[in-house]
């Protein structure tokens, strides 16, 4: 197929919990270029998770080996310095190239470095509609310890603030409406004349 667009480089943050990686497996079944980037990480892999899918889940000596290549688009640390995620650059150049819309899902500090390194890319903040639910949710999810629950919570109010740096903020109170305001968000940026004009074919 023809391409019709430049490729579209749309980064989600927020604090973990607050439903990005539900949001965006919504939004990504809807869209047929749509590609997820899957970080790479040392942290320990959850039940359910699947490697190579929701991460690459690597040691740390790979990990660092890799940044020290200059594997990494971007990369940090998150919850003290025991687990190191970084998103491996390769792939992005391949699918960006292609025009599709690749997704990452990466704390704010991974963030600021996309912005620095790629000006064009989207970023989008998701919120829960309040700490207490972002609490209720970490515990619904049953993949974290008590301690820490409460790391993430000290992560996530830390986090919220810089939400005024984002381009779209997106508030996850119900599912459905907020997978259409990030679908909504992905369909304008898709329609920027920057992105499109160059591939009108008259
Ligand atoms: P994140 O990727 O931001 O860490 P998840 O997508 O894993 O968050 O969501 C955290 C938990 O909250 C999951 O159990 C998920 O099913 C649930 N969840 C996500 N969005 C909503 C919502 N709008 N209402 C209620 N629960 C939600
Ligand atoms: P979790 O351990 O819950 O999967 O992720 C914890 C945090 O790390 C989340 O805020 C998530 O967005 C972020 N994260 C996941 N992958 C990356 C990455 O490649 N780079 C950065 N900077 N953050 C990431």
């Amino acid at each position: 197929m023809q391409r019709e667009n430049e490729g579209l480089l749309l980064v989600v943050s927020g604090p973990s919990g607050a439903g990005k990686s539900t949001l965006l497996h919504r939004v990504m079944q809807e869209r047929e270029n749509a590609w997820f980037s899957v970080s790479a990480t040392t942290r320990a892999m959850r039940e359910g998770e699947v490697d190579g899918v929701d991460y690459h889940f690597i040691s740390r000596e790979c990990f660092l080996e890799t940044l020290d290549a200059g594997g990494f688009l971007e990369h940090n640390s998150y919850c003290g310095n025991d687990s190191l995620y970084g998103t491996p650059l390769a792939p992005i150049r391949t699918h960006m190239a292609a025009g599709d819309c690749v997704f990452l899902d990466i704390d704010v500090n991974g963030a600021r470095q996309v912005r620095e390194k790629l000006p064009e890319a989207i970023l989008v903040f998701v919120t829960p509609p309040s700490m207490e639910e972002l609490e209720t949710r970490l515990r619904r999810r049953g993949t974290n310890t008590e301690a820490q629950i409460a790391r993430r919570m000290a992560a996530a109010a830390q986090e919220l603030p810089q939400a005024a740096a984002y381009d779209y903020l997106v508030i996850n109170d119900e599912c459905e409406a907020a997978a259409q305001e990030l679908q909504a968000i992905v369909t304008a940026e898709y329609c920027r004349c920057t992105r499109r004009f160059p591939y009108l074919k008259f």
